[in-house]
């Protein structure tokens, strides 16, 4: 059991001294919750330090980079239960409308020390950058999101999962540790700051200036730390033991659903792997298997977008994967669809529409489909460059877990992205292909698109927003 947060999660982001402020004031953007959040901890032992209250503070921008009601009512379904179990503990937390950065500013310009938690993309590096740039006091960011932090791993871009898994295992025993939660010495719930008001979700929402054109998803699935514990318990009791087996079977539902509320810090990967860690010992190789998907899959993604500032465009890909696909730019493509006709799964193979149809009414759609539906988007656009943007937008716009290091990995993976070459054919060159007879060979596929009609039909009966 750890006691103070390791050194390696923290980092001075400017030269200032912590001053002598109102408050300490941990500014959560990305590790949305209470518990194993290494930057809340490390704020509150800082509070009690100075003998000052804590001040947890929210930036609620309406114009969050492609976000629109599905994402928010997800997001805000969190932040309410964290909201409230932080006021438990005797914590106040704020949450207010603005650009992240410039309500930070605003609440620590009363702040004796600024705590921020860490985000890889490229905009939530800008808004703390401002912040350190701008602030008067100290600011530190600790890193919450990770196993084993980003440059601890490696100091460049990894090739592939296998240049980076023994450099994530040589540090990952000594990062698998329990911390003990701390208590504020001093409650702040009379801090006399403003928030938005969360009782009302949906009265919020409707308020807010957002792009509505993707519905929620609610009740089905429900953003916040209960649902992501929820998720996780019913996972190890039944999905876990069957993992192995059934990871690449797309009519099952043996996988954790954790993506949705890791992308959104309502659940710790810490807290998940150490669930997964005690487990029952039977299951040694599934645990391994699942902690590999976690761990190494999900920070090789992290180590991506750090490291290639490209992640989101093209550009992003090797250059043996580039030169392949333009050798093969002029080859025939039969038929082509529009980004529209992809969206409204009007296309001629009824697998790919009830993937496509998974994603849009569900919000999540299975990971060995998630490969299927974007290889084809290749297959079928008039250029490997189109058929990128195409695939970014769709899975950014409808996965409740888009717009995450993941999201970008996963898209440049279909273009080539830390895997290898295969055989050379038609408009792939020597991009690995999936076909429609794979997945009738390789799982049961008439099983997943009953699977996928019988979800949709009970999403369209019970859908709130
Ligand atoms: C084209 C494409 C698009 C993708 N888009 C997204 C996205 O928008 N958001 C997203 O979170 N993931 C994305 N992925 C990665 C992966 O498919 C999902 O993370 C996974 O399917 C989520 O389901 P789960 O939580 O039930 O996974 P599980 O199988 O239960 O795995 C547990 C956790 O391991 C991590 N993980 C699993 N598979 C991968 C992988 N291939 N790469 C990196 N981490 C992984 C995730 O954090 C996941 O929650 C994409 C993959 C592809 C090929």
């Amino acid at each position: 059991m750890q006691t103070t947060i390791p050194r390696t999660r923290i980092q001075g982001l400017n030269s200032l001294r912590i001053r002598n402020g109102s408050y300490v004031m941990y500014w959560m953007q990305q590790s949305q919750r209470l518990e194993y959040n290494h930057a809340l901890e490390f704020a509150i032992h800082k509070a009690n330090k100075l003998g000052q209250k804590l001040l947890v503070v929210f930036g609620l921008s309406a114009h969050y980079p492609e976000a629109n009601l599905r994402h928010y009512t997800f997001m805000l379904q969190g932040l309410k239960e964290t909201q409230s179990a932080l006021s438990d503990r005797g914590i106040k937390m704020v949450i207010q409308r603005g650009c992240p950065s410039v309500i930070a500013l605003i609440l620590g310009a009363d702040a004796s020390l600024i705590v921020c938690d860490r985000g890889y993309l490229k905009h939530q590096k800008a808004w703390r950058n401002e912040v350190s740039l701008k602030a008067h006091c100290a600011v530190v960011q600790v890193e919450s999101d990770v196993i084993v932090p980003v440059e601890i791993v490696s100091d460049k871009a990894e090739y592939a999962a296998r240049t980076i898994r023994s450099k994530i295992k040589k540090n990952m025993d000594s990062s698998l540790v329990r911390f003990r939660h701390g208590r504020l010495k001093k409650d702040s719930l009379n801090l006399n700051v403003n928030s938005l008001d969360l009782t009302d979700i949906d009265l919020l929402l409707k308020d807010l200036n957002i792009d509505r054109s993707v519905p929620a998803v609610s009740p089905f699935l429900k953003g916040g730390t209960t649902s992501a514990k929820k998720s996780l318990k019913k996972f190890i009791r039944n999905g876990l033991p069957r993992y192995g087996r059934n990871r690449n079977q797309p009519q099952t539902d043996d996988t954790s659903q954790m993506s949705l509320y890791l992308h959104f810090g309502q659940i710790s990967p810490l807290h998940i792997a150490l669930q997964i860690k005690n487990a029952d010992d039977q299951l040694q190789k599934e645990k391994e298997t699942f902690l590999e998907e976690l761990i190494v899959r999900r920070e090789l993604s992290i180590n991506f977008v750090h490291y290639n500032q490209a992640y989101d465009s093209f550009d992003c890909l090797p250059d043996w994967a580039k030169k392949t696909l333009a050798e093969h730019r002029a080859d025939k493509r039969e038929p082509i669809y529009t980004r529209e006709q992809l969206e409204n799964a009007k296309t001629h193979d009824d697998y790919w529409n009830a993937s496509m149809k998974e994603m849009k009414y569900t919000g999540f759609m299975h990971g060995y489909m998630r490969m299927y539906w974007g290889k084809k988007i290749l297959e079928w656009s008039d250029s490997p460059e189109n058929a990128f943007r195409t695939a970014l937008a769709i899975n950014n716009k409808y996965f409740i877990d888009g717009r995450d290091p993941n999201s970008y990995a996963g898209v440049a993976w279909l273009f080539g992205l830390h895997d290898r070459a295969w055989n050379e054919r038609p408009i792939f060159g020597k991009i690995r292909y999936m076909s429609a007879s794979g997945l009738e060979r390789k799982c049961d596929i008439h099983a997943y698109l009953e699977k996928v009609e019988k979800r949709i039909r009970f999403f369209q009966k019970n859908r709130t927003i």
